[in-house]
Formats: C-alpha cells, structure tokens, sequence
C-alpha cells in the first residue's frame, strides 16, 4: 500500500455528464475520506483491497476489475476514489444512465491513459449496447468500432490502455451475469456498526469544526441506520440545531433534541420508514404483500423503497422477505406498539423457516 498521504487523486472531467455527488455536493465531497486509513469500518473489504493494491503495485501492472455492490451511502463511491488514490492514479466519474449511446462510452474508454480507473455508479442502468462495449473493453482492452455506414463499413479494433473498471451498483441481481463474470472481485458493502459509525461521525465533526462531545457522537452514529451517508447527514443536521438552538455544543441531549425534531426516532427510523411498518400493519395485516402495492398504499417509488428503506429494515428484523411478498416481522411490530395479528404471526413464522431453510 502507498505510504505517501498526499493530494486526492485527480478526478478529470469525462467527455460524459459527471455524477452528480448527492444533494449537497461540497460538503458531500469535503468529508470524503481520501486514503484507506480515514475509511472506517468495511474491515473484510479494506484488507482485501490492501493485498489486491500492493500486489499490482508490485508487479507495476492496474489493479482487476472491481465490483461494489449495497445500499445507497455506504461508501462504494468513496472507496473508489480511494483506490485511485492507493493506486497513485487518476480516475473518471461516470453513472450507468448517463452513458447514453455506446459510442460515448468508446470515446471514453480510449481517452483513458494507463493505469486510469473508470468509475460507474449504477452499473446495472447501462444499456445492453452500451454494456456489449464493455466486455472487449474489460477484457482484452479493446474496442470494436465501425467505421462508415451501408457496403462500406468496416469494422476496426481499436487497442485501449489498461485500465481497471470500478462498478458500483445498490443491485447485484441486475447486473447481467456475462458483466458480473469480467469483474476480478466482487465486494459486498454492509451496514456499519455502531463503533465505525462513531468514528466517521467524529471524523466529520473534526472536519466541519464541530464542538461535539463523545456522548452526541454516539448518538448520532446510534440513529444512522448503519449508513454513513445518513450519519454525516445527521451530524449536519444537528450542528445547525447546536447552534440555533443552544450553545452551539453537540451533547446526547442536544442531539436527541435535534434528532426528535427531525423526526427521527430513537431506532433512527424517519417517518417513511415508520409509514411503511404502519401501513403493512394496518393495511395489510403484517403481510405478505407485493412490493408495487406497498409502493401505491405510500405514495413512493418501488425502486426508492427497495434500494433506500427496505435493507436496513429486513437487516434489523423489522421485515422480512418471503417468495410470496413483504411480511412485517415481530420486532417490527414490537416497534409499532402493534400486537401481531394471529394470521401475521403465522406468516413470520413462514418467513422465517423459508430463510433459514
Ligand atoms: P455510495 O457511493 O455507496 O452511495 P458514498 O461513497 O457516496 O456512498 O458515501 C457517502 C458519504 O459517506 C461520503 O461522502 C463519505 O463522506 C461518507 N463515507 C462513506 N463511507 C465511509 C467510511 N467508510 N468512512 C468514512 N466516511 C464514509
């Protein structure tokens, strides 16, 4: 691994619209941990990287294609930018929907200098053109183009330099199977506990130049919902209620008070979260029930529930997932205060051994 802790690796402006880095950009970006030993947690994924690092390093060749998959905010982004950075090389930003026609991505792909590393954040939204591209491009660094139209055309391979792709996805099961077969590795991301997110918190607040006592870091990183991104949201959050509100000092009460005007509860649930559990209770009768109709009974994108709210739910118990539809489990009734109709009972029961099965 690289010993020097310098600059963040440069970021050249594709020929492609850049991702656009989350709501608030700047700060999004200023807390971004730039070398392996300010990312915290992700131990298993870290010591991966570290060896896959130092032997390309070694052998002077790019790192293997890498995949990342998880929810939203837990860091895929960040550590490619990492890698980039170990690496000692630059990399480009892209996402899957903004690469529209497969010749963008071929201009891309041949503007790369050795060694670069392409980054695309929703992997799984490239259009199958624009995915077929790829897989020359992976692996055997080439891309096939035509040139001319009708009799005339004639197709030519064009020689890229080595480089090492960087997907990220919040949905492995959509990656096609030959895309996910040129990936070296594949890493899983999970859900922070509650010491990582103590950690990124009180990172954050050195960087933000927060007054922020031990007991307020705890409790924000307590009610992050596992998710970094949601822990630096909170702490932001809090930070202007410190300052409004009181005298500017994050304490646990502070924080608790911040929190609980947001809404947030003590699990650090929203108020979605919160309408999701309700209504498959009341609505519902705990389940089992479609994801599209839940969607339609809270007003809300199927695809936002099954990427935003849902995994941290089904990881702390609260739902479950079963062939026949989303079933509320008991500790998400416990949370609601509901007692568990006999028939939901019965169906987390069901849930349950279909899992462990
Ligand atoms: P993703 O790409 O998975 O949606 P990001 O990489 O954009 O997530 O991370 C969101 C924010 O969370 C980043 O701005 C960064 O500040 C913070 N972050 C993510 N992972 C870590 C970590 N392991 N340690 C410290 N901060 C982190």
């Amino acid at each position: 691994m690289a010993e020097q802790h310098g600059d963040p690796p440069p970021v050249r402006p594709g020929p492609l619209t850049p991702i656009a880095i989350e709501e608030d950009a700047p700060l999004e970006t200023s807390l971004r941990p730039r070398r392996l030993e300010q990312y915290f947690g992700q131990e298993r994924i870290k010591e991966s990287l570290r060896i896959a690092i130092e032997a390309a390093r070694q052998r002077d060749e790019p790192l293997d294609h890498l995949l990342f998959h998880g929810p939203p905010g837990l860091g895929k982004t960040t550590l490619a930018m990492i890698v980039a950075a170990e690496m000692g090389v630059s990399i480009r930003i892209t996402s899957g929907p903004a690469i529209e026609r497969a010749g963008d991505l071929a201009s891309l792909l041949t503007s790369l200098q050795p060694g670069d590393i392409l980054f695309i954040d929703e992997i799984h939204r490239l259009s199958l053109p624009v995915e077929e591209v790829l897989y020359p491009a992976m692996e055997d660094f080439a891309v096939d183009i035509i040139l001319g139209k009708g009799p005339k055309a004639r197709d030519i391979r064009l020689k890229l330099n080595r480089f090492t792709l960087i997907g990220a996805t919040t949905r492995f099961a959509l990656v096609s199977q030959p895309l996910r077969d040129r990936f070296g590795s594949a890493y899983r991301m999970e859900f922070y506990d509650e010491a990582a997110l103590r950690r990124i918190v009180a990172r954050s607040g050195e960087v933000l130049h927060c007054r922020i006592q031990p007991d307020g870091v705890a409790e924000i990183a307590r009610r992050s919902r596992g998710t970094a991104r949601v822990a630096n949201r909170l702490l932001r959050r809090v930070r202007d209620f410190a300052e409004v509100r009181a005298d500017g000092v994050i304490t646990r009460a502070v924080a608790g008070a911040a929190l609980a005007q947001l809404q947030i509860d003590d699990l650090g649930l929203d108020q979605m979260d919160r309408d999701l559990l309700q209504v498959m209770a009341e609505r519902f009768d705990g389940g089992p029930v479609g994801l599209e109709t839940l969607a339609a009974a809270i007003s809300e994108e199927a695809d936002t529930i099954m990427d935003v709210y849902e995994p941290y739910l089904l990881k702390i118990g609260f739902l479950q997932r079963t062939p026949r539809g989303r079933v509320l489990g008991r500790a998400g009734y416990a949370h609601l205060g509901i007692d568990p109709s006999p028939r939901s009972a019965q169906a987390d029961l069901f849930a349950q051994e279909t899992f462990e099965a």
